[in-house]
């Protein structure tokens, strides 16, 4: 057969998708699939019975990151990948990271269906821990594959209630033997969901990031002096709390003040010992800055420390920062973005060039690689939420995409 003719099956991926979606089902229609949890277990048994179904090679490495492969006629050649992450955010949506790998399962079964002999191995692959919400920080087994995080150091990690990464991924019995280190590879495709507004908005079916912006991560601490609210006057007082205030609208505001295209958040915050009748004595809270510019957002954390000394000091609280995470802002390969391009519109779908605001385990794949991404658009742009939301139409249009780069990819000898 020609195989520009060839096409995924949509209402496979689509039940490939629902009965995953099945899998850590939340009442407001969402998914909860906490790494290393209970139901991750069970996402990644009918995973991986998916992928022997089909006789793909499956390996386990020592982070539980899953391998399908599929032989080539040239073996020896480095493979053409592809996959995401099966975990989600807690109360997270159906199709953050679940699609990029029941779109590369999707891929594989027509491929296996199909007879279709690629030059190159094709392997699928599942990331443990893409999204670092149980044990930061985020992307960490592909971090640890990608010989940039320590193997160690990710499983010392604790959650919350204080379980340790590497003994919650030896209980659900996905530790596995290989080693967790790259092996060369000659392509890595992602598809995932955009996340955000644009595509809808613009009313494009393939989204094409050029790359992923800069990440960096921060933690602040600031010490207050409780006291009881009552009798202490407004005057002289330090209150932790107000002094955060002041420094989360300076992260706000510094966008705008440092010109150029950043966004700034705080998402998180603790407040101690958040009692209404007590002044606060102490303040945790995080910071996120991403940009395509690294030195934008290096410059904006220095006025940062500037601003917050300043509110500190107001306020008569002593402040400490942590420098918690940073990711360099990944181009993707030149060559594999043009083919996504060609490919989309050979299939007659309208795409448009971007660059991705989240964070992905392609990064890690993008410093050792040719990698690239593929997005679809997000309904209402809503992600980490149970509504997030995106057409079956459009999840089967993006695995079409992913479907040829791959051969086209897998043949290239
Ligand atoms: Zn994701």
């Amino acid at each position: 057969m020609d195989l520009s003719d060839l096409r995924v099956n949509g209402e496979r991926l689509r039940a490939s998708l629902e009965e995953m979606a099945k899998i850590g089902a939340t009442p407001g229609g969402g998914v909860q699939r906490l790494t290393l949890s209970d139901e991750d277990k069970r996402a990644r048994d009918l995973f991986v019975g998916r992928l022997e179904e089909i006789d793909l090679e499956v390996t386990v490495d020592e982070m539980g990151n899953i391998f399908g492969r599929r032989p080539g006629k040239n073996d020896e050649l480095p493979p053409v990948f592809s996959g995401s992450h099966i975990d989600s955010q807690p109360k997270g949506g159906r199709f953050d990271g679940i699609l990029g790998v029941m779109g590369a399962l999707e891929v594989m079964r027509t491929l296996h269906e199909n007879n279709v002999q690629t030059e190159r191995p094709v392997l699928i692959v599942d990331w443990t821990n893409e999204e670092g919400s149980r044990f930061a920080p985020a992307m960490v087994a592909s971090g640890v594959w990608a010989g940039k995080l320590d193997r160690d150091w990710a499983y010392s990690r604790t959650d919350r209630d204080g379980k340790v990464f590497g003994e919650e991924l030896e209980r659900i019995g996905y530790k596995g033997s290989a080693p967790a280190k790259a092996w060369p590879f000659h392509a890595y495709y992602e598809l995932h969901i955009e996340q955000g507004p644009v595509l809808e908005s613009i009313g494009k079916t393939i989204g094409i990031p050029k790359g992923i912006l800069c990440l960096h991560w921060y933690d602040v601490y600031i010490e207050g002096k409780a006291n009881q609210v009552g009798p202490t006057p407004m005057e002289g007082r330090n209150d932790a709390l107000c002094a955060a205030a002041e420094m989360i609208l300076a992260v706000q505001s510094v966008p705008a003040r440092m010109g150029g295209n950043m966004v700034a958040t705080v998402g998180e915050i603790q407040n101690y010992p958040n009692s209404r009748n007590i002044i606060p004595d102490g303040v945790h809270f995080t910071v996120d800055i991403r940009s395509w510019d690294d030195h934008l957002a290096i410059n904006a954390w220095e006025q940062l420390k500037i601003d917050f000394q300043a509110a500190a000091g107001k306020n008569g609280c002593p402040i400490r920062f942590e420098e918690t995470w940073r990711v360099e802002h990944t181009p993707f390969a030149e060559k594999l973005v043009g083919l996504l391009a060609q490919k989309a519109e050979a299939l007659g779908y309208s795409s448009h060039h971007m660059v991705s605001g989240a964070g992905h385990d392609a990064s890690y794949m993008n410093m050792l690689g040719d990698a690239a991404m593929i997005f679809i658009p997000s309904i209402g742009g809503r992600s980490h939420v149970e509504v997030e939301n995106s057409t079956w139409e459009d999840c089967e249009s993006g695995a079409n995409v992913l479907l040829h780069c791959m051969i086209e990819s897998a043949n290239e000898v």
